[in-house]
């Protein structure tokens, strides 16, 4: 399974792209370009040989096309690995963490909730702020919960938990 990432921002905004380069530089097959422009995808001028693009329409175009892709999770959601879906947990399994990481020197507080996918069972994570933490535990009517310090994690290794986290909810 897994998926590839088309490198969006390896486009330059300024630049005017033929669509050999243009696939080049997204790592995607000219058939995919042609696909794109089937769809929308902006051309400078449609009757010209060959087609050109520019760069910062491209980017537009797929970065709205990447937005509309994106599972619009629930503030009382977490995303299930098991099922590939943002799915409720299980109010009694809720379990919340504080954590901290260092990100350009800033120590930024966040909060980890571990809980039971309400569908399969499997354990799953989500990573948010102090802020959203009271309409997810409000959803679930929990009124008191005892937030649990992770104290024990370095600086770098918070900052990576953080990051995979990224990977996954995306
Ligand atoms: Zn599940």
């Amino acid at each position: 399974m897994g998926f590839k990432k088309i490198p969006i921002t390896n486009i330059h905004n300024n630049k005017t792209y033929k669509m050999p380069e243009l696939a080049k530089v997204l790592k995607v097959c000219v058939s995919t370009i042609w696909n794109w422009v089937q769809k929308g995808l902006p051309v400078i001028n449609r009757d010209s040989k060959p087609l050109y693009f520019d760069g910062h329409a491209v980017k537009e175009y797929l970065l709205k096309k990447h937005k509309s892709r994106k599972i619009f999770m629930q503030d009382h959601e977490c995303f299930c690995v098991k099922c590939r879906k943002p799915r409720e947990v299980v109010a009694e399994s809720i379990k919340v963490f504080s954590l901290g990481y260092l990100d350009k020197n800033k120590f930024i507080r966040s909060i980890k909730i571990v809980g039971h996918c309400i569908r399969c069972g499997s354990t799953i994570v989500r990573f948010s702020t102090e802020g959203l933490l009271f309409g997810f535990l409000d959803y679930y009517m929990i009124n008191r919960i005892d937030i649990i310090e992770s104290k024990k994690q370095t600086p770098a290794r918070r900052k990576g938990i953080h990051k995979s986290n990224e990977r996954e909810s995306n």
